[in-house]
Formats: C-alpha cells, structure tokens, sequence
C-alpha cells in the first residue's frame, strides 16, 4: 500500500545527518528540533501554534480535554471514520452522536449535522477522510450559529486546501477552533514511529493545550489542570524536519497517481473514482474506488491472491462495533455509512508509484471486473 523504503532512500543522508547531532547532544526529548519543527510546520500551514504530542489519537483526546467538556456532553462526528475519533470521546465520558457521510465525499454530510445538535452539543469533529476537506464554510457556519466548537481530524489530509466561497484559502486543519494530525509512518506526513500534532489560531487555548501535553503544568512542577504525557520526540521530530518541505512534492506524487488511475477506471461503469468537490484540493491519503455492482470482497481477495495490496477502509461502521455498543446509535440514520462499509476499496498509494504499477494494478481490477459483470 505505501513504499517507505523509496522514499527513505531518497532522503536517508539528511536524516542520518540529524540523527547525528541528536546522538552528540543527547535531547532525545524537548529537544530545539521539536520547537524548529513546530515553528516550520505552523508556517507551511499559515496556523498561529502548532503543538506536538504523541500520536494523532492522543491529539483529538487533549482537543477535547482543553474544551472543559462535562460528563454526559455530546460531541458530534461521522460513523465512517477511523475509531480514534469515537475512542477518545467515549475514554472523556462523553457521548459521541454519529452521523452519516455523503455518498461521494465520504465526509460529513452537513445535510445531517443540525439535525443532530442537542443543547448538550459541545464540539464537532469533522474528519478530512482518505485526504481530502469536509465541507468546512457549511460545518463551520452551522457551528458559530450555534456557539459549538470544531476539532478537525486532520490526520488524513496535511497540505490539503480548503477555498471558501469568497476565495479565502486554508490548510485542512486551521479553520476550526483546533485541528489534528497524525504522523504515524504510512501518513502523508509521516515520522519513524508514533507522533500527532494540534494545531490552533487561539493564543490562550494554545497555552492550555500545551501544559495539557506535559500533565497540566504551568511552572516547574505546579498543576493547573488534569494533563497527560504526550510528546513528538526529538528522533521523529528529526524525520518530519527532513519531509516538510518535501511534502508539497509528495502531495503532487500522490496526485499524479490518482489522476493514472482515473484515466485507467474512466469507462468503466462498475468503479465510481474519487470525487472531489469544489472547495477543496485532495491529498490522496488513500485512493479509494467505490465497487457498483461486483463483489468487493472478491475483487479484494483477489487482488491479494496476486501479491498487489489493497485494503478495506472501514470495513465496519463504527455504530456497529462491538466496543461502542453501549452508545446506542441510530443505524436507520447511518445508511451511506453502512453502503460504503460494504462497497469501498483503497488501492495501494505512495509517493513512489509509477505509471506502469498503476497500469498493472487497474488491469488486474478491470480483467476482473470483466470477467465477473
Ligand atoms: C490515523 C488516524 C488517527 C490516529 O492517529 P494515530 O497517530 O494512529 O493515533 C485519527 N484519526 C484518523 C482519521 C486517522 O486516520
């Protein structure tokens, strides 16, 4: 599905490089590499503060802890989505209200968002799914009407490009009061390990954030507040130090091999391609077809049986998982959701795909569909 190793080749000598002074000075953690990092990374995305911590779950749990939320709060996201988002929410005791995405995006259907807002709705976590923007101008709108604060789950599509109406542009992940990320290794931005981000314009929740990530400290060993030990160390720091500015490239790279498998997808009729609406730009965290009329989970092991990777996101809604049973979702509501579980497939996706992988990838799902319609 990804090819890290290419794209390590590439950039091995700076990153060994980095990883040199680290051993010389020895600030594995908090170390000057993480605040340059941060510092870089706040103005690829034209975002005040960007605080780093652990991994992009953690990011989305101390969002929601610096919002004050109380037990029994609602917060409203999407069903088909990645579980990290639902976790953190049920782990705070706060219920999580799902709802449903649009057929062709597969992001927040705003259609459904009112509907859902309760006088306990405290926060809106849209999800930026498989790389590119939720409906951001209708989301946020909806919000300020209702005084209710929005996280974005941006661990899916860094660098992505959100046009407002009035052609204002931002970076996925600076338009709601906080924005997330992950920098799990096969992310677009991706480290050596585990690391996650928050992103904020707010000056004031930006300090709270950040004594949040170390505990809740304030000064040296006084606690304001119930924290967490959350940090992006300073080996991955290193890492992301070395992609950044590569990341504008890597994101052409991913968009070069989406356009490769629309071309080679475009007449037939059982595969629907990614959509991409028009306020927004898309990153391709994944590419992902939607199956009309063919068994997907054939097709999948299938493609498996020929040593060509592809997988299933998300094979279960997550209002029908086992874990979050006590949650009570309304799947009546949840249908594209469930359609979607049952009819995507993501094909492999990377910086270093060729037009000849995407040609002999898309022959063997088109031979099979062939032989199978
Ligand atoms: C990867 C991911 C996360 C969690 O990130 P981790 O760094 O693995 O904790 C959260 N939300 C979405 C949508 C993701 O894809």
């Amino acid at each position: 599905m990804v090819d890290l190793q290419g794209q390590l080749k590439k950039i091995e000598p700076q990153i060994r490089s980095k990883f040199d002074e680290i051993f010389d000075n020895t600030q594995f953690i908090k170390g000057d590499i993480v605040k340059e990092f941060e510092k870089d990374l706040a103005a690829y995305l034209d975002v005040k503060h960007v605080i780093s911590c652990g991994n992009g779950t953690d990011a989305l749990q101390i969002a929601l802890m610096s919002l004050n939320l109380q037990p029994g709060d609602e917060v409203i996201t999407v069903d088909f989505t990645f579980a990290a988002t639902v976790e953190v929410v049920g782990l705070l005791g706060l219920t999580p209200v799902l709802i449903d995405v649009d057929p062709n995006t597969f992001n927040m259907d705003v259609n459904e968002l009112e509907k859902a807002i309760t006088p306990k709705t405290k926060a809106i976590i849209p999800v930026h799914l498989f790389g590119q923007c939720a409906d951001m101008e209708k989301i946020l709108g909806i919000a300020k009407k209702h005084q209710i604060p929005v996280i974005e789950d941006n661990a899916q599509a860094i660098g992505a490009t959100y046009t407002f109406s009035d052609g204002k542009k931002q970076k996925a992940g600076t338009m709601g009061r906080i924005g997330t990320t992950s920098f799990f290794p096969s992310k677009n931005l991706g480290a050596f390990g585990d690391g996650g981000a928050l992103f904020t314009n707010d000056d004031e929740l930006a300090e709270k954030i950040r004594s949040i990530t170390n505990h809740g400290m304030s000064v040296r060993y006084h606690y304001d507040r119930l924290g967490v030990n959350s940090r992006l160390d300073s080996l991955q720091a290193a890492v992301l130090s070395v992609k950044l500015p590569l990341l504008d490239e890597y994101i052409a790279a991913r968009q070069q091999a989406a356009l490769w498998y629309n071309e080679a997808f475009k007449d037939c009729q059982n595969i629907q391609t990614p959509f991409v609406a028009g306020y927004t730009d898309h990153v391709f965290h994944q590419y992902t077809i939607v199956l009309k009329g063919i068994d997907r989970d054939a097709l999948h092991q299938h493609l498996l049986s020929k040593n060509i990777p592809n997988a299933i996101y998300y094979p279960v809604p997550l209002h029908s998982q086992k874990a979050y049973e006590n949650f009570h979702f309304i799947p009546e509501n949840l249908t594209t959701s469930i359609t979607l579980s049952k009819s995507v497939l993501s094909l492999p996706m990377h910086t270093e795909l060729t037009k000849e992988q995407v040609e002999f990838i898309s022959a063997e799902v088109l031979d099979f569909i062939k032989s199978h319609s």
